[in-house]
């Protein structure tokens, strides 16, 4: 690093006002709006810096005391950090803040199909962190109150002049009688025992909308543990679990489930009725139903987490073929067979096989 007088071309024994003249020529010269190349402007960061260091007479004593500095300001913090320190410059260092921020939780909630379909208040008990209500979490017993730390005075920090290269230098340390609060507590509220939280079991009513999903995660911001001194609450994350029904299955939004259909029904289509979580809907069978094919409920199924509306309940059809038939019904089929001879059992195309097109 280079001489702050040399940098400003004044000798070491220069008048306050000589330097203040020699930075201001050079200040003129260098200033980037009106010196816009780069060397110029390197310069005139080194001529500033030499100008606040001499400019002040307790930096430039130190700094005529410490001489030059081998390590380069780069080595060493630079000046500005140190003087920073010794007259209460830098402000980042003060006593810390008891207050923190409180845990995140994380719960389960267990829920069936069914109010997974239309959406359910549920009340959920958390095990958590809560205020105390004794000392509203300001941790001291009620009439009293945090008093200054008499060791590091509310600072929180302990400082110690070291000598050095550059002369005194100041190093601080957090204050262990206050642990760098500041502040200590003589009299702790017994309900907290000095923390400002307590444990307790919490009820919250929660309003899960329909249509989330097994796995899905809610966050409930600020539901989770109050923090330390009444810092501010976490987030409480609820995981979805929802539980196989066993009649009904789900695809995206839509409700899935399967019908047997007694062959005759099938072949001469029929009216029956299910049970789905809208009550007993109708469902009309066509004539000719094949096994594998779907007959779709509008809007009976799930509701859509983001917006409005349901999907559907799609219905899949499993044709029952007869087994256990008496003589009578065994020679009606036989007399079937004869009048519709032009049926005959063959290989079937992959791309229009029904069980390829089954969902
Ligand atoms: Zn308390
Ligand atoms: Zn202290």
């Amino acid at each position: 690093m280079a001489d702050h007088y040399e940098v400003l071309g004044v000798a070491r024994d220069a008048s306050e006002d000589q330097i203040k003249k020699a930075y201001r020529k050079l200040a003129r010269e260098l200033h980037p709006d009106v010196n816009p190349a780069p060397e110029a402007q390197e310069r005139f960061k080194l001529v500033t810096h030499a100008y606040e260091v001499l400019s002040d007479s307790d930096s430039r004593r130190q700094y005529d005391q410490g001489g030059q500095n081998p390590f380069g300001s780069a080595g060493f913090g630079g000046f500005g950090d140190i003087f920073d320190t010794f007259f209460g410059g830098g402000g980042q260092r003060g006593p810390r803040s008891r207050q923190e921020r409180g845990q995140d939780a994380l719960i389960r909630v267990d829920l069936k199909l069914d109010e997974v379909v239309f959406g359910v208040e549920k009340e959920l008990e958390v095990d958590t962190a809560v205020l105390c209500t004794t000392c509203n979490g300001d941790c001291c017993r009620p009439g009293t109150s945090m008093v200054t730390c008499d060791v590091c005075r509310g600072a929180g920090q302990i400082q110690r002049q070291v000598r050095s290269l550059l002369g005194n230098v100041v190093t601080s340390s957090p204050c262990g009688t206050c642990r760098g609060f500041g502040q200590t507590i003589p009299e702790p509220c017994l309900d907290c025992r000095g923390q400002g939280r307590v444990r307790a079991r919490r009820k919250i009513d929660l309003n899960i909308p329909g249509g989330v999903e097994d796995g899905l995660r809610l966050q409930l911001s600020g539901q989770g543990e109050v923090g330390f001194a009444g810092g501010p609450s976490g987030d409480l994350y609820v995981d979805v679990a929802v539980a196989p029904h066993e009649t009904f299955g789900r695809d995206g939004d839509d409700l899935t489930c399967i019908i047997e259909v007694p062959l005759h029904d099938a072949v001469l289509g029929a009216l029956t009725t299910i049970n789905s979580f809208d009550g007993e809907e109708r469902v009309e069978l066509e004539p000719g139903l094949q096994t594998g094919d779907v007959i779709t409920l509008k809007g009976k199924g799930v509701k859509h987490l983001r917006e409005s509306g349901r999907g559907n309940l799609r219905i899949q059809v499993q044709v029952k073929t007869p087994t256990k038939l008496d003589a009578k019904q065994k020679e009606i089929f036989r007399q079937l067979a004869k009048l519709r001879k032009a049926d005959s059992i063959k290989l079937v195309e992959h791309s229009s096989s029904r069980f390829g097109k089954r969902r």
